[in-house]
């Protein structure tokens, strides 16, 4: 079907390959379906989901900590 749609392979800056630890060895292509990580060191594949992992709950909870000493310090100061 789409078996002549070109893949655009790219290296990522910084990137360590989970098999073999080689750096700035590993290439990230996107297929319609997926993304995909293979290094070039050792031919290691690996699927990555699509979704970005960035922003979520790992955030929240050191700003939550934080908001809370932060009222504690408000409630004492105004006695
Ligand atoms: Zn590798």
């Amino acid at each position: 079907m789409s078996q002549n749609t070109p893949i655009k392979k790219r290296f990522i800056a910084g990137a360590r390959c989970s098999a073999c630890q080689a750096q700035d060895k590993v290439m990230i292509f996107i297929t319609p379906d997926d993304e995909w990580i293979e290094c070039v060191d050792c031919g290691h594949i690996e699927r990555r989901p699509t979704t970005v992992v960035s922003k979520g709950s790992f955030d929240a909870m050191p700003a939550a900590t934080e908001t809370e000493q932060v009222e504690v310090v408000q409630i004492r100061s105004m006695r």
